[in-house]
């Protein structure tokens, strides 16, 4: 039963409060979080919800048929033992320092405790204005709210560290956005999402404290994430902070690496979007790689430097943890623990992208230089032509290495992630061959059984990702009042790695018509 919901609110009880409570706009100085109850919707309508949170919450399904529960999702009625607020954070944007932001459009509920014991922060995007909204209107759109609805779970699926969601409301009320900022704003559908994490602390929590000379307040934040999160680290030295700080460039790491894996592309890699946990954090306007272009970023607000393009996203993190580091200096006043931590995520990134690599190609590790050059041919062939990167990988685990094979023959599953085939020229059809052949030959060498090869490649190269396009048509069946598109692809992403014949279509390259389509190839910060 909803109402027996256990919450241990944590983050409030231990960490200091904003004195004033409500909404007004203003600036929060030696708090780390302000009380503040989400706006009331006038009618509040359940599009979807991910059943596996339900479970880990201890919620029964049929608990969402309860009249009343919605409201709870909708930010309309409160329960026993939640403490709702904002937290307080700054952080650096396209590189530079913003100053305070803080959960602008985000009002937290309170913890509860899992079945598993854990505590899972329910945090509901978009249920009215903040005293840190500055000056939007805490709102959230329809659009954007199925996009991180459903990529949130795909992610998890995909096993990428993430957020999670556990429902998708529409409130009944219009919400104004001017979608590309090209001066056409136009009424559309609000919506929540409710989201869940053990915590959503973010880099930027830590540097508004720092950037204020408030070292109390931001000792306070660490020593608490420390005992929360990172328990383990149990040195009372100042050190600690610099443990911390590898532990987050850890986490980090492998979160990128699993981007990459995938083809994910952030699109807005703030320090105020990165999670202390090494979650992917707030999905604005990310996007899926579907030719393979390490240049590629969907967010137009980008589009000129690509700060936040696929391939440069390890940098990026690498850049944000630096910001990090210089936000804990004050409590370790010593620069070289930091800059040791820095550097394990430079190795640690390495080492990672490198068993990522192997194990995309079905080898079990890189550390013969000629499996290195593989998976450099593997990304360069890529770009030879116009190349889906989903399914250049998958097809390859069905590429057959017997030596008796006609090279062109053995080569033909791998050809299927090619664009416009038809006018792929003779060239560029024979770098895909003779990788692949060098790719053969090498497994023939390794004695590797082709059932187990295809079986653990299968295993990291998923068949279904949420292309961009996808997650778009769901969006506009669900303006329309038809969310059954959104629970469509919820299942589909549930199970990315296993053949699901009937729903052969969302494996096939992306259609023509989404190109260059708004929603599909670019996306605004506008949400
Ligand atoms: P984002 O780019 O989504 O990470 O947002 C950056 C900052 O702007 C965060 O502090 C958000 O809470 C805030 N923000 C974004 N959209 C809104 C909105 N519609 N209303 C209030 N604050 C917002
Ligand atoms: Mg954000």
């Amino acid at each position: 039963m909803i109402d027996d919901l256990r919450f241990d609110n944590q983050f409030t009880k231990s960490l200091p409060a904003d004195s004033q409570v409500g909404t007004e706009r203003r600036q929060v100085e030696q708090a780390c979080y302000s009380r503040v109850k989400p706006a009331a919707v006038a009618a509040p309508r359940l599009i979807a919800h991910s059943a596996e949170m339900f479970e880990l919450l201890g919620l029964e399904s049929a608990e969402i048929l309860r009249p009343g529960f919605v409201e709870v999702l909708a930010g309309n009625r409160l329960l026993a033992g939640m403490d709702p607020h904002a937290a307080c954070y700054g952080g650096h944007q396209f590189g530079n320092w913003a100053g305070q932001l803080g959960d602008g459009r985000a009002i937290a509920l309170g913890e509860v405790v899992d079945v598993n014991g854990r505590h899972q922060m329910l945090q509901l995007k978009g249920a009215g204005p903040t005293p840190y909204s500055r000056t939007a209107d805490g709102l959230a759109v329809l659009r954007s709210s199925v996009r991180e609805f459903l990529c949130s779970e795909a992610m998890h699926h995909l096993g990428v560290p993430t957020t999670r969601a556990l429902s998708l409301v529409t409130t009944g009320e219009e919400v104004v956005r001017d979608m590309l900022y090209d001066g056409n704003p136009r009424p559309e559908l609000g919506a929540i999402v409710c989201r869940v994490a053990p915590s959503f602390i973010r880099f930027g929590n830590f540097e508004i404290f720092a950037s204020r000379g408030d070292r109390e307040t931001l000792q306070c934040l660490a020593d608490f994430v420390i005992a929360t999160e990172f328990p383990h680290i149990e040195d009372p030295s100042p050190r600690r902070y610099a443990s911390l700080l590898r532990e987050v460039a850890e986490r980090t790491a492998d979160m990128v690496v699993e981007w990459l894996r995938v083809g994910f592309v952030h699109g807005v890699m703030n320090t105020d979007n990165m999670s202390i946990l090494g979650l992917t954090i707030d999905y604005g306007p990310y996007g899926w790689l579907d030719d393979y272009d390490p240049n590629w970023t969907p967010n137009t607000t980008d589009a000129q430097h690509r700060r936040y393009r696929y391939g440069h996203q390890a940098n990026i993190a690498q850049w944000n943890l630096v910001q990090l580091a210089n936000a804990l200096y004050p409590l370790v006043e010593e620069v070289e623990p930091l800059q040791d931590a820095i550097q394990h995520y430079a190795e640690r990134f390495q080492t990672k992208w490198s068993q990522m690599m192997a194990s995309k190609l079905g080898f079990s590790s890189l550390d013969d230089s000629r499996d290195q050059s593989l998976a450099d041919e593997a990304l360069s062939v890529m770009q030879v032509v116009e190349t889906d990167m989903t399914k250049f990988w998958r097809q390859l685990g069905r590429v057959d290495c017997s030596a008796s094979l006609d090279p062109v023959e053995r080569t033909k599953p791998l050809l299927e992630s090619i664009y416009e085939r038809e006018s792929a020229t003779h060239p560029q059809i024979s770098a895909f061959v003779d990788f692949t052949q060098r790719w053969a030959a090498r497994h023939r060498e390794l004695g590797a059984n082709d059932v187990e090869r295809q079986m653990s490649m299968d295993a990291v190269n998923p068949k279904y990702v949420l292309r961009n396009y996808m997650a778009q048509l769901a969006i506009e069946r669900a303006e329309e009042g038809d969310g059954s598109m959104v629970e469509e692809l919820l299942d589909l992403v549930r199970h990315p790695y296993d053949e699901q014949p009937e729903r052969n279509q969302f494996s096939l390259l992306r259609p023509d018509w989404a190109r260059t389509k708004v929603g599909c190839s670019q996306l605004s910060c506008s949400s």
